[in-house]
């Protein structure tokens, strides 16, 4: 009964993509909680930035009349 259990259950730990720290099982990939959040705010802060432009600078000839 010599079964390296430990080469299956021990897996490979990467860093934090946000510090860099290693990752916890709980975490993963992430090294806490508060990395996690942060992670999710910058897709959420990134989600909203990306698509919204302001129109007061839009030549009125551009937009299509009806
Ligand atoms: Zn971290």
């Amino acid at each position: 009964m010599t079964v390296n259990d430990n080469e299956t259950s021990v897996r490979r730990m990467r860093p934090c993509p946000i510090c860099s720290k290693l990752s916890t099982r709980e975490d993963y990939p992430f090294c806490s909680d508060r990395c996690a959040k942060v992670d999710l705010n910058r897709w959420f802060s990134e989600g909203y930035t990306i698509p919204v432009v302001e129109t007061d600078d839009i030549d009125e000839s551009n937009i299509p009349e009806d």
